[in-house]
């Protein structure tokens, strides 16, 4: 089973993708994660693409493309794809791709967030920086340790005001267009995403259980 989680960053996609994910023994793909990483620890390829994040700008399709089959190439198990696609040139090339293997999205979940709520979000959004797990807290606030795994809690430099309007600018803009796209090919299913989490992971578990 391959699904796609679509929706304004913010909109908490992330952190019901990494919990769905491995509830059902499925891989996490979310380029946005991967990359910043590769900034952070100033690879090769964090340097190629640290303008594109800083500046809250798509890095070329081609570049994610790459890092999708780079990465998949052999693997068997279904793949929750969070944060990706992200434009149309993607979507077509996740189809092509995944019908290359003999596989299909089983299902794209939509997370229908109002813009304002997603932004202010991701103002108060602070993630660990070892396990990755998210918590809020509001901007200027000191940061504790994770309570998960007590790794070091940071704010993403594109999370600040200037930054995360230009995101959901681009959203607008590229991404947008993605939920007819999925709705055309009946696979698109929304959840309310201005819920409390656990209401919204039952809402995708349900949503869930009719691809199964
Ligand atoms: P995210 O964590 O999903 O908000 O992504 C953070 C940043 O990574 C984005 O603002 C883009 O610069 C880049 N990025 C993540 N996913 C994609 C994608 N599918 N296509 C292009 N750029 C991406």
């Amino acid at each position: 089973m391959n699904i796609v989680f679509l929706g304004y960053p913010g909109s908490g996609k992330g952190t019901q993708a990494r919990f769905i994910a491995q509830k059902l023994g499925m891989v996490h793909f979310a380029p946005g994660d991967i990359l910043w990483d590769e900034v952070v620890k100033k690879t090769p390829l964090g340097m190629e693409v640290h303008d594109y994040l800083s500046s809250g700008r798509l890095v070329p399709d081609w570049l994610i493309l790459r890092l999708l089959k780079d990465k998949f190439a052999a693997e068997k198990r279904g793949i929750l794809f969070d944060g990706f696609p992200r434009t149309l040139e993607q979507a077509e090339a996740l189809d092509a791709w995944l019908s290359s293997r003999s596989a299909a999205l089983s299902a794209v979940i939509y997370f229908n967030l109002p813009e304002a709520a997603a932004a202010k979000r991701l103002e108060g959004r602070v993630a660990c920086a070892g396990c990755g797990a998210s918590y809020t807290a509001p901007a200027g606030a000191p940061l504790s340790a994770c309570s998960a795994c007590g790794g070091a809690l940071k704010r993403r430099d594109d999370d600040v005001p200037a930054i995360i309007q230009k995101r959901m600018m681009v959203y607008r803009d590229q991404t947008e267009q993605l939920i007819s796209y999925y709705k055309s090919n009946d696979i698109l299913v929304e959840v309310k995403a201005d819920q409390p989490q656990q209401a919204v992971t039952v809402q995708v578990a349900t949503a869930l259980k009719s691809v199964l």
